[in-house]
């Protein structure tokens, strides 16, 4: 008789999750219109500062980054020591609930929250719960309805994606002012920078201790490929974020494209500003070829579809035509595609294609 053969195996929470999906590029790098990632290349003065970086990668980075937090303190008006960074704010985000989960504390969100919140609770084995949206946008009420006394952490992503909507900076307050003494919120805005709305009374939230605000710095000023996040944070939680944080995580070549790119303030402004009239031009053709689309305060516009078989064939469609965008099962919007803003042409083509695939739709 022989005995069972016995492998190591991963914890239960691990063997339990699904890896985190991004979209299927199809051997692409470049991720077309699937990955939120910038239409433009980084500053030309990250590119050259990143390239005279190289030459010191005999060395450690700085655990610190002292002086990327001190580009940002200028350029956001925010005190340097409020400010904390990571390898892109997915890091930044891991590290808060891992330092927040155990204890039995769970994460609150909303349905259509960007999908990596759940998998970070996943990955620390806290339990998730994320409450309905309203007409695809936060909706503060719900979100209060949904704490517990279990809740330890509420995350809201303003603008969120996959939605592309925001709410009004005073619904964000009024959330951080309504919230228990002992919940964190954490406001996601990887997409800060494409939203007209003051910044600062959100900021401020920081300064009151229950508050985080996290940011990146792949969307807007792109550098997707460099992994580089930051958020304001009570000083308190950032001393616990440090524990589980690897230490030297954001690279030095990074570090040094991140300092020159957030100096550059004006070219990652003119980008925003094209990426944006690419997106409102590209949203009113295809409103003017009958599509309901959403309006957008991102990089990238959620477009519904008759149904989830529509939304396929035109995935399908377009990725024929060497255009890839991110379909949303996953999120529970079958029926919609997420389309990332890119340069002029690809914009057109995919116009043209979404046109045309809405003009020869049988009458339902
Ligand atoms: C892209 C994105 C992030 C992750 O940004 P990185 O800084 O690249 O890790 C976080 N939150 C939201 C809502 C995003 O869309």
């Amino acid at each position: 008789m022989t005995a069972d053969k016995i492998y190591p195996s991963a914890a239960a929470h691990i063997r339990a999750m699904a890896a985190f999906a991004l979209a299927d590029l199809g051997g692409r790098a470049d991720g077309t219109l699937a990955q939120n990632e910038s239409a433009f290349p980084p500053s030309p003065r990250a590119i050259a500062a990143g390239q005279a970086a190289v030459a010191a990668s005999r060395l450690y980075p700085d655990p610190d980054c002292l002086e990327l937090r001190a580009a940002l303190a200028e350029a956001y008006s925010v005190p340097a020591e409020e400010i904390h960074c990571g390898a892109g704010s997915m890091d930044l985000i891991g590290s808060l609930v891992r330092a927040f989960a155990g204890d039995g504390g769970t994460v609150l969100s909303t349905v259509y929250a960007y999908s990596f919140i759940a998998a970070a609770a996943a990955q620390a084995a806290m339990p998730y719960a994320s409450v309905a949206e309203r007409e695809l946008s936060v909706d503060v009420d719900a979100v209060l309805a949904g704490v517990t006394a279990a809740t330890r952490l509420v995350v809201v992503c303003n603008p969120g994606n996959p939605t592309g909507t925001r709410i009004d900076n005073r619904e964000i307050l009024r959330l951080g002012a309504a919230l228990p003494a002992e919940v964190l919120l954490v406001v996601d805005q990887a997409y800060g920078e494409f939203d007209d709305q003051d910044p600062r009374p959100v900021f401020d939230l920081v300064r009151g201790g229950r508050a985080v605000v996290t940011r990146s710095l792949s969307k807007a000023y792109g550098l997707a490929g460099a992994r580089v996040g930051w958020g304001l944070f009570p000083p308190a939680v950032a001393a616990e974020m440090r524990k589980v944080q690897h230490a030297n995580n954001v690279a030095a070549v990074s570090q040094a494209m991140a300092v020159a790119a957030v100096r550059d303030q004006a070219y990652m402004r003119a980008t925003v500003a094209r990426t944006a009239a690419i997106r409102d031009r590209f949203l009113s053709r295809l409103t003017d070829a009958g599509y309901a689309v959403v309006r957008s305060h991102t990089n990238f516009v959620l477009v519904p579809f008759h149904g989830p078989a529509m939304a396929a064939a035109a995935e399908r469609r377009l990725r024929a035509a060497g255009i890839i965008v991110r379909p949303l099962g996953g999120y529970g919007l079958g029926h919609c595609l997420r389309i990332t803003i890119g340069a002029d042409d690809p914009m057109e083509r995919t116009a043209g294609i979404l046109a045309a695939m809405e003009q020869g739709r049988e009458p339902n």
